[in-house]
């Protein structure tokens, strides 16, 4: 097993609905080190770069409406990214994210704790993980600038 970084975003929903202290605290105890932390304005262009695999989805436009802030405008277009680094980081900070559709994860997880199907169809569930290590070495070069990174 390796030394990973993973990219984690706290979506607006959970800044909308003040999660982020939750969100972090379960963080926290996954057992990794924070490496670097930021609020970001959501651009078109960040949006479509973040997602661009799911690009063909039947979802992809409420995606990305709701990463932009569209369905949380209290809060403008504001996620808080985080970067976590440790061992098999990427795999453990996604079973602690829980599974994609909230209704589907484990009530332990975070998106099984907070997370909802909105009314429209689309899953408001917290946070976003990076689901790999190729995802995760692009994500974190999206957001992130090396000298951002505290390792
Ligand atoms: N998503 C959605 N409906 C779906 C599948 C995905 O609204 O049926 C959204 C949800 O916000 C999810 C994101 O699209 O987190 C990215 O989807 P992915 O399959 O990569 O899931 P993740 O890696 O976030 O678990
Ligand atoms: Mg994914």
């Amino acid at each position: 097993m390796a030394i990973e970084k993973t990219l984690i975003l706290i979506k607006p929903d959970g800044i909308s609905r003040k999660l982020s202290g939750l969100t972090i605290d379960r963080l926290d105890h996954a057992g990794f080190e924070m490496i670097g932390a930021k609020v970001v304005s959501v651009s078109d262009e960040l949006a479509h770069k973040h997602y661009i695999e799911l690009k063909d989805e039947p979802f992809f436009e409420p995606l990305m409406k709701f990463i932009q802030g569209g369905f949380h405008n209290n809060y403008k277009n504001k996620v808080l990214a985080l970067v976590y680094q440790g061992e098999n980081a990427i795999e453990e900070i996604r079973k602690t994210v829980g599974a994609t559709n909230p209704e589907e994860a484990d009530p332990t997880t975070i998106r099984g704790s907070f997370g909802r199907v909105a009314t429209k169809g689309h899953y408001e569930n917290v946070v976003h993980a990076s689901g790999n290590a190729k995802d995760a070495a692009r994500e974190l070069a999206l957001w992130f600038k090396p000298e951002e990174l505290l390792d």
